[in-house]
């Protein structure tokens, strides 16, 4: 089909406007649950805006399942000690790892901390638009659900949608990949249950891909623990562009093919006795769109274990930059230089630069693409996430926006609200 990029249509409409909260969070995963539960708390009315069904992101339609930093499970703040309890509490975690869990209770337990906090959660609702002034300040959003297109006004928004959804639609700088051009590779999860081997039914027909016939020929596939009799493997599709309509759709096709030839491998040649259960709903998506903020964490913040006087949130995790225009387990580093020692994560790096009353965490925050490898796994998006909410609900309290806050302020109220933030 032919693209239309040059041409463009006006569209105007008048929506009603339903919602009106002290603080929007766009986008459900862990950054934007422990963003909504955090504000919540500090006795903020919130409503939470999810695409999709359930709420967790990667952790949970993307079918990823595990905390990193596992060394670093404590300490990431009380919303995240309240989900790995409640994960405690349902068996939930230590699922054949200590950081494994059981991602399907996993939604569960972040939903009922949401409603039990009083988040209004929107799902099936996605972000479509915003009006935006000139000075940055968003006054309102468009959300689109199954009642259509809707208005949603609050003082103070938080973008957590991974691709940088609301800061791309009100226009402010974002980025995207690094050197290479291409953003890290995604990969797909998928699901196997351990059968008999005759029950093992399930084999590439003759014409369809493209059998691979020994180890050299597969993408990266790790093999993963997921409960009793079962694994869950996760396959390596670089070179598309998760906030690219049609380079997405294009991943999702590419990863289901390309999980067919790697299963049909390990049945085939190997002979596992793995008969396929299913595959998440979406792509695992490493890196979306950065939103430039205030100040744009690097590497070196990250290598050198940074300390900032606006510290908020701490990450730990190496740098795991998968080199990203290769499927093989390749990194954009030598081995040797992938640790860290813990550093924070400023407050001005969650404050949007163009924007007034906008801020974000997760894996769209500001920071490059190696710092970003390594603070966008769970522990330390929640702990971004509860330092937003946190930031937010000041504002409101306040009358202010966050760049006005006493950063010293947030980090203290950050602290007592359990995170760790001790670096050294
Ligand atoms: C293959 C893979 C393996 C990984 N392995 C690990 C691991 O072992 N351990 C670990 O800790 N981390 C791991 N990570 C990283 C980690 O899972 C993610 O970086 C982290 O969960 C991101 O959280 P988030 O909340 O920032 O974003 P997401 O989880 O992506 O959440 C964004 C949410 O926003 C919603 N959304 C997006 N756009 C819109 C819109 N327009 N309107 C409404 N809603 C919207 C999405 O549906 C989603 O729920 C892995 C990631 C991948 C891809």
């Amino acid at each position: 089909m032919k693209k239309l990029h040059q041409k463009t249509v006006q569209w105007q409409r008048e929506v009603p406007l339903r919602y009106e909260a002290d603080i929007a969070v766009l986008g459900g995963g862990i950054a934007g649950v422990s963003a909504a539960c955090a504000a919540a708390k500090s006795g903020a009315s919130v409503i939470l805006v999810e695409r999709f069904a359930v709420t967790g992101g990667m952790l949970t339609t993307g079918g990823v399942a595990n905390f990193c930093d596992s060394s670093y499970l404590e300490g990431q703040g009380e919303v995240f000690d309240q989900i790995l309890a409640d994960l405690k509490e349902w068996n939930a975690i230590g699922y054949g790892k200590k950081s494994c869990f059981h991602y399907e209770i996993l939604a569960v337990v972040l939903q009922e901390l949401l409603l039990r906090r009083g988040v209004k959660l929107l799902l099936h609702t996605r972000l479509a638009d915003c009006a935006v002034d000139s000075s940055g300040r968003i006054s309102e959003c468009i959300v689109c659900g199954k009642s259509g297109p809707e208005a949603l006004r609050a003082k103070q928004f938080i973008d957590c949608s991974g691709e940088a959804d609301l800061a791309r639609t009100a226009g402010f700088e974002t980025v995207k990949g690094g050197s290479s051009g291409y953003q890290l590779p995604m990969s797909m999860m998928y699901f196997v249950r351990h059968v008999c081997p005759e029950e093992v039914e399930l084999h590439l027909p003759d014409g369809w891909f493209n059998p691979i016939e020994n180890k050299d020929e597969l993408p990266m596939t790790s093999i993963w623990p997921d409960g009793p009799g079962a694994n869950a493997l996760k396959v390596k599709i670089p070179m598309f562009d998760s906030t690219d309509t049609e380079s997405l759709t294009e991943a999702e096709i590419t990863a289901r093919r390309r999980i067919m030839e790697v299963l049909d491998y390990y049945q085939r040649v190997e002979k596992k006795p793995w008969l396929l259960d299913h595959c998440s709903p979406i792509i695992g998506i490493r890196e979306g769109c950065r939103i430039v903020g205030d100040y744009i964490l690097t590497v070196d913040d990250v290598r050198t274990g940074r300390a900032f006087d606006d510290g908020v949130a701490r990450g730990t995790y190496k740098l795991d930059g998968h080199k990203p225009d290769d499927d093989k387990r390749t990194y954009i580093l030598p081995k040797d230089d992938l640790k860290v020692p813990p550093y924070h994560i400023p407050l001005r790096s969650l404050i949007a630069k163009d924007g007034k009353n906008v801020m974000m965490a997760g894996r769209c925050f500001s920071a490059d693409q190696l710092a970003l490898s390594s603070a966008r796994v769970a522990t330390s998006c929640s702990m971004m996430g509860q330092a937003v909410g946190i930031a937010a609900a000041l504002s409101v309290q306040k009358g202010c926006d966050p760049r006005e806050l006493d950063p010293a302020d947030v980090q203290q109220h950050v602290i007592r609200r359990g995170a760790e933030l001790a670096i050294r």
